[in-house]
């Protein structure tokens, strides 16, 4: 198994994965655990190789390649391009254009564009269960603003109804202790685990269904004072906190996480793409929300979460999620 922790750079990246052979021996470890082949059509074990390095099940008969099922099938680019792509869009904090990884990887724009879209695919948001602490909240993009909580307002988006695109979205937050090795001294860590949804509307009969799914019952629940958030205290322990007033904390519990999140997701909306399509808009939020959940983790570590999403076999719970009950 490739150990990704030592890839830290681009150099320490490019210095490793420089030849295709070495990028297929990585999916090949990555996605065949202990080397056992797997069919991709008919789940059969124990596929044998083929002299031509693709493989050979025995039970269906199909022919197949360790890139097979994978976002590098069929590809005609060096899998080292799409390593490096890979790396390079994983660690620009606000995306990457496709004009910048054109020249970086050397390739055509148009390349650039398709592998752009082909990585965007990975940042697709899990279906998670959200426990503990979970702040909700709305937010409109490209929307009248008047009616909005002044942190939240942004510049120069006075459009009409037309143009409003609902966003809900959902924060966890948890904490954790960490001794330091050193001194000895713990240290009190506050995580935060996002989920966002672009919503038909803000309704109740649209924003309570999508909580109930993500949000265990139990929870604590902490919303603005919208009535739309009515009836959760049948299933959570629900908090208000009163924008309106002004009001930001109630008791230990605050809305800034999901401030914080919105405010993470309008640098990368407008930051990077200045203009977002509503046909689009699906991805962009799962790219802001994939950049905001693992802006922690080291380089190494975002690369590996994210080659392990491109073989289907990693998910976030698996790499770094700890709720502190
Ligand atoms: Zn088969």
């Amino acid at each position: 198994m490739i150990d990704f922790s030592h890839f830290n750079s681009i150099y320490e990246l490019t210095s490793y994965f420089n030849t295709e052979d070495k990028c297929r021996r990585a999916i090949f470890e990555s996605r065949w655990n202990k080397h056992d082949v797997v069919c991709p059509l008919c789940g059969q074990h124990h596929c044998v190789s083929r002299t031509d390095g693709r493989f050979h099940c025995c039970h269906c008969k199909a022919n197949f390649s360790v890139t097979v099922g994978t976002i590098f099938e069929n590809t005609k680019i060096p899998l080292v391009k799409w390593f490096l792509a890979m790396y390079l869009i994983s660690c620009h904090k606000k995306g990457i254009s496709s004009v910048q990884l054109a020249t970086d990887i050397s390739v055509t724009q148009k390349t650039a564009w398709y592998i752009l879209h082909k990585v965007r695919t990975l940042f697709k948001q899990e279906d998670v269960i959200l426990s503990g602490v979970v702040e909700c909240d709305e937010m409109y993009l490209g929307g009248r603003e008047t009616n909005k909580h002044e942190a939240r307002k942004t510049k120069g988006t006075q459009g009409g109804a037309k143009t409003k695109i609902p966003v809900f979205g959902m924060t966890m937050k948890w904490k954790t202790e960490d001794v330091d090795k050193e001194t000895g001294e713990v240290k009190e860590q506050t995580h935060t685990y996002e989920v966002a949804k672009k919503v038909a509307d803000t309704k109740a009969s649209t924003i309570i269904p999508i909580i109930r799914h993500f949000v265990a019952d139990g929870s604590t629940v902490v919303t603005d004072e919208s009535s739309i958030y009515n009836g959760l205290n049948e299933y959570y322990n629900h908090v208000f906190v009163c924008h309106s007033e002004k009001e930001f904390t109630v008791g230990s519990f605050t809305t800034n996480g999901i401030e914080g999140f919105w405010g993470h997701f309008k640098r990368v909306i407008f930051g990077t793409y200045h203009f977002v399509s509503k046909a689009y808009l699906e991805r962009y939020i799962d790219e802001a929300v994939f950049r905001f959940n693992t802006k922690e983790m080291k380089e190494s570590d975002r690369f590996g979460y994210m080659f392990g999403k491109a073989m289907g076999t990693c998910y976030y719970k698996d790499v770094k999620m700890s709720v502190a009950a």
